[in-house]
């Protein structure tokens, strides 16, 4: 589903972030990326979603050419991906239904379709009866799951997530994990960049590891270090 080749990134300032990264994950695979600050884990999401451009090498996200795509079609590729920031980016005077409507308005779903599918997706981030709470109601944890909310409404097949529990307690940092790991068993590819090791360790998934923007390590059913 998605395929680095020999990917390389430097940014204008000639700092580089990646080099001669080769990467391959199958659909409905769940994946840590873990490594220091500045090995390049956010570097990598970023080109995933046509965000920023390859410097070497190529992407391909199911039959896309991601670094050949026209401006134009990008819209498309991001209609199949979902994306979990570590600050949520949540809509502060909206609603958590409002901020879940808003993903699915940009694809143009008629009224019947975007409530139908909010009650689906509150249930998927188990946030039923909330819907009418704003942001600044709810704690953080609850705040990360209206975001994952929102990255799955429009029925994506990746989900990518940037330090999802940087902000989050151990406790509420599982819950949220718990629902990242259920939506990937329900078919859903997952890549989650994280620091956080006691998770990665109990979890037991493909970790990739990025040091210096290089793989140094790729190991399944695996732990942090
Ligand atoms: P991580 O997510 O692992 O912390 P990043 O991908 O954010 O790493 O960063 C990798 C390297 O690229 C770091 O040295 C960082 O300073 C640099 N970098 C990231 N974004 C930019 C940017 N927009 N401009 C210049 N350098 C950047």
């Amino acid at each position: 589903m998605i395929l680095f080749d020999r990917v390389a990134k430097k940014y204008p300032s000639h700092i580089t972030a990646l080099e001669d990264i080769s990467l391959k994950v199958d659909r409905g695979e769940f994946l840590f990326l873990v490594g220091p600050s500045g090995a390049g884990k956010t570097t990598i999401l970023r080109l995933l979603i046509r965000e920023i451009l390859p410097t070497g090498g190529s992407i391909i996200f199911n039959d896309w050419k991601v670094n050949k795509l026209k401006n134009s079609e990008v819209p498309y590729l991001r209609r199949q991906i979902g994306f979990v920031f570590q600050d949520f980016k949540l809509l502060n005077d909206r609603t958590v239904s409002e901020n879940i409507a808003v993903a699915l308005e940009i694809l143009g779903k008629s009224q019947s379709v975007v409530q139908e599918r909010i009650h689906e997706v509150l249930r998927i981030v188990h946030l039923e009866g909330k819907e009418d709470y704003f942001p600044r109601q709810l704690s953080l944890g609850e705040q990360q799951r209206v975001a994952i909310g929102r990255a799955v409404a429009g029925k994506i097949n990746l989900l990518l997530a940037d330090e999802p529990t940087g902000n989050l307690d151990p406790k509420t940092s599982w819950e949220v994990l718990k629902i990242i790991n259920d939506i990937n068993k329900s078919g859903i590819t997952v890549v989650v960049a994280t620091h956080n090791v006691d998770i990665v360790n109990s979890m037991k998934k493909r970790v990739v590891a990025l040091k210096d923007g290089k793989i140094s390590r790729d190991a399944t059913k695996s732990r942090y270090v």
